[in-house]
């Protein structure tokens, strides 16, 4: 998605308005917080398992979504 594209929220479908978010004006969500990042970069990513099957996940140290599980890298 490239922000000039991006009017509507793909989570609620709110009009999008801009607003200053981690340094610079983004396109966001005012009904439910969502933010557009305009240039996502490519990841790669693999899944830890113990003998128990158990997935390792580590809390995420930065904003957004401080403290929620995320893969390890
Ligand atoms: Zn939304």
């Amino acid at each position: 998605m490239i922000a000039q594209q991006v009017h509507f929220c793909p989570c609620c479908r709110t009009p999008l308005s801009q607003e200053q978010r981690f340094g610079r004006l983004r396109p966001i969500s005012p009904a439910c917080g969502w933010v557009f990042f305009p240039d996502p970069q490519v990841a790669a990513a693999a899944v830890l398992t113990n003998q128990a099957g158990e997935v390792l996940l580590v809390p995420r140290a930065n904003e957004p979504h401080r403290g929620c599980w995320r893969l390890p890298e």
